[in-house]
């Protein structure tokens, strides 16, 4: 299927109307009841479970620290699992941004709880026992049930946990640090049997157990559902394919997409999906792309900047190829505003999401494209035509950082001489970090509320 021009230039014709804003306090609020719940429901059986008085001895207060840490390990482990599971439910509450952040908070506690309930039990039982450490240990992987899994799966959360120190992580390449990062499930695996065979509230049957199993069912129907029945459902429901491939400048190319009942399809301009082209080469890798145009019912657009061997190689789609999809994902969206005017700032393919964001958004906002060069500058006629059609202003900014003009407009003043009323409007910003940091920085400069920046990094 070929698009026809008129349609690329703006998605549809007719200017459409702009989003409403969407509130998701409430949803985060539950969430974080139910995080903190199911915290105090975790460490319920350990408090039921201990007697007034019963902590005396100094093997008994390690012993004890070492239960209450291999809980809270346990269940931060478990919700770490539930944060990614990709329930759509998390993704619209929280966006993939914060899931992500979270994720990656968390993840320095589930490694240190980990460390401390190994030290803390080890050194409580060879108090008991009145032997040293290394002893004891050397008793509790030969004696005790389970153990010697147990001691491989915290060595591995471990390793994961060190593979996600940002340097360390940008030394490998994204696939190899991914296919790693997703042995934590086999950890949590390795892991489960020592929880139920010598922990000393879940051995036995009685409300710690039933309680436990209770969280491994939850988290694993919100694997099951998040990360197969529903992306399962959805690519059935619209069998998305290649229709055109259009090459928008010697590093950028656009992917038009169709498929089956496209106007059902949930998504948002500034939404992004996980695409999975299942050509030869490609099919074994999903990556994430934002939308370049908002959903029009028709088809569906991204606008990819080659930069890597993956990118490169979606020059040479052939229409027809076959797409699997997970998503749509992200609160980088025109509902999450919480003003009636706007900013939108990109550089680089963040342009894809503003581009498509200019569409929902009230008519009369700014958008600030800033390039090194023109010829850097892409969709320039699609976006002239959408400014025009919702009453925008377009500011394109070109020239090297070091220019005058560029390094100006970076500046609470040069800021203010663009966009005078700036502090009262939602700023959309999507770019390379170092156009993010530096428009934060002049942003905060100029106080503009957190709540009114809305970012989409590219980066998880
Ligand atoms: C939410 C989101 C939306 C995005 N939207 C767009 C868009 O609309 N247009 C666009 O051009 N780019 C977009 N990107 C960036 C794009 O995903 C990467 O540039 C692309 O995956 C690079 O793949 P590569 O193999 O060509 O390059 P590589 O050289 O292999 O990777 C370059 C960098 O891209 C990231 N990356 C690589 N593979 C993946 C992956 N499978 N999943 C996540 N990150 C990966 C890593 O940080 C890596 O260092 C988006 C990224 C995110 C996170």
């Amino acid at each position: 299927m070929t698009v026809p021009r008129q349609q690329r230039q703006a998605g549809s014709l007719a200017a459409p109307a702009a989003r409403p804003v969407e509130h998701n306090g409430a949803g985060r609020f539950l969430l974080r009841t139910l995080f903190w719940g199911g915290f105090a429901l975790a460490l319920l059986p350990w408090w039921l479970g201990t007697k007034p008085g019963s902590i005396d001895t100094t093997a008994e207060i390690f012993q004890s620290a070492g239960r209450v840490t291999g809980l809270i390990a346990g269940y931060l482990l478990l919700m770490q699992i539930i944060l990614m599971s990709r329930l759509s439910v998390l993704e619209r509450w929280i966006g993939a941004r914060h899931l992500g952040l979270w994720h990656r908070e968390l993840g320095g506690s589930v490694l240190i709880t980990i460390l401390a309930h190994a030290a803390l039990i080890t050194v409580g039982y060879a108090y008991a026992d009145r032997v040293g450490f290394v002893s004891e240990l050397g008793t509790i992987l030969t004696e005790y049930e389970d153990m010697v899994t147990a001691f491989l799966a915290a060595g591995m959360l471990v390793c994961i946990g060190l593979l996600s120190i940002r340097g360390l992580r940008r030394a490998l390449p994204y696939e190899l640090w991914y296919f790693l990062h997703l042995t934590a499930y086999l950890a949590l695996l390795l892991g489960f049997a020592h929880q139920f065979s010598n922990g000393q509230e879940l051995f036995k049957p009685g409300l710690g157990r039933t309680l436990w199993t209770v969280f491994y069912v939850v988290m694993i129907c919100a694997v099951a559902w998040g990360r197969v029945v529903a992306p399962l459902t959805l690519n059935l429901r619209h069998r998305l394919r290649v229709a055109d491939v259009v090459a928008e400048g010697p590093d950028m190319v656009s992917i038009y997409i169709t498929g089956n009942r496209l106007h059902d399809l949930d998504a948002q301009a500034g939404q992004f999906f996980r695409w999975r082209f299942l050509s030869r080469g490609l099919w074994w890798q999903a990556h994430p792309f934002s939308l370049s145009a908002a959903p029009n019912g028709r088809w569906l657009r991204l606008t990819v900047k080659t930069v890597g061997s993956h990118t490169n190689a979606l020059r040479d789609l052939r229409p027809g190829v076959r797409i699997f999809v997970e998503g749509p994902w992200g609160d980088f969206t025109a509902s999450r505003r919480v003003k009636s005017r706007t900013v939108l700032i990109a550089a680089g393919s963040g342009i894809a999401p503003i581009r498509a964001l200019l569409e929902e958004l009230p008519p009369g906002a700014v958008v600030i494209y800033r390039a090194s060069a023109v010829h850097d500058l892409h969709l320039r006629d699609e976006l002239e035509h959408l400014a025009e059609l919702r009453h925008a202003t377009l500011w394109f900014v070109v020239g090297d950082r070091r220019d005058p003009g560029p390094r100006r407009l970076f500046t609470p003043t040069g800021m203010r001489e663009l966009v005078p009323d700036i502090t009262e409007r939602d700023i959309y910003l999507c770019g390379p970090d170092g156009l993010v940091t530096q428009s934060l920085q002049v942003l905060r400069r100029l106080r503009v509320p957190r709540r009114q920046i809305h970012l989409d990094p590219f980066e998880f």
